[in-house]
């Protein structure tokens, strides 16, 4: 297959258009599913928003449309998905363009076949994307608004319902809500993922070009271990930087 990546292309890194197609999969289709959104799901909706406006590498006038979709849905108590998908729409319309590319496919997270990947994995992308992006902001509760917005958004939004129960009972037993400092929200998240990752582990639902492995791999990351496979945080902190941190985030496909 010519679209598979050269072996030695780095399949971590993160491309804008993966994160932008994440985004639009999210505001058209699920949150738009309700037949009445008000009470907590709204709330989440709106937390998902604000977060996505402080720590959204953002292109475009994506911030702009955001804010806009923000400040519109805070004006009323009920909307109904039919109405929250107009307003999508028109508002997207009003501050074209919003994206900065049609891109049909993922590429970070394009599977080998149609039935692996796609959307789950540009949702753990972007919530990554946003805690890392989250601790580079002065303002130390960003990182666990993140996560709380993760939560609410999963919880409420996320159209794997059995996904969606699992990480719920994973936020309780990891205590979700007791994390208080941005660097912990990071590496909250990473834990989470790994925890995700060794129970899907030779699951029918893995991609068998792209195994389930404990994040990041050995050879791309050598310094994150320590003896014994113990993890040396710090170094994983830095690495999850290096990937997720807007300044490393890819433009371009690499060839
Ligand atoms: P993904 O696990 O989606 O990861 C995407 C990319 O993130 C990887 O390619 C890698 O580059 C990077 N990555 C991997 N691990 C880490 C880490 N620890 N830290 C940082 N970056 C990392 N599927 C189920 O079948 N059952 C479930 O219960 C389930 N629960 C889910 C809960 C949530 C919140 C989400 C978002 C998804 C869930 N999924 C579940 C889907 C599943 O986790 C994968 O997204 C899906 O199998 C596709 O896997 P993937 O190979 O694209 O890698």
């Amino acid at each position: 297959n010519s679209d598979e990546y050269p072996a030695t292309l780095n399949t971590d890194l993160v491309y804008y258009s993966d994160l932008e197609k994440t985004l639009k999969t999210s505001l058209h289709t699920e949150i738009t599913r309700f037949k009445s959104l008000t009470g907590e799901p709204l709330q989440a909706l709106l937390d998902y928003l604000d977060v996505l406006i402080t720590s959204f590498p953002s292109r475009g006038n994506v911030k702009e449309y955001l804010m806009d979709l923000y400040t519109t849905l805070k004006t009323r108590k009920t909307w109904s998905g039919s109405e929250i998908y107009e307003l999508v729409n028109n508002l997207e319309t009003e501050h074209a363009p919003v994206y900065t590319t049609n891109n049909l496919e993922y590429i970070r997270c394009k599977g080998s076949q149609t039935k692996f990947r796609g959307y789950t994995c540009g949702l753990w992308t972007l919530f990554h994307t946003l805690t890392v992006n989250a601790a580079q902001k002065l303002d130390t509760t960003d990182g666990p608004k993140v996560l709380k917005a993760m939560h609410g958004y999963v919880k409420n939004f996320f159209g794997c319902t059995d996904c969606a129960m699992h990480f719920q009972a994973m936020a309780a037993r990891n205590r979700i809500f007791d994390v208080k400092e941005n660097d912990k929200a990071v590496l909250w998240l990473w834990i989470a993922h790994n925890e995700v990752n060794l129970r899907l582990a030779g699951d029918v639902t893995e991609d068998p070009v792209h195994p389930k492995i404990q994040f990041p791999s050995v050879s791309r990351c050598p310094e994150c271990r320590l003896a014994r496979g113990a993890w040396n945080l710090p170094a994983v902190y830095q690495y999850l930087q290096n990937v997720y941190g807007a300044d490393n985030i890819q433009m371009m496909r690499r060839t």
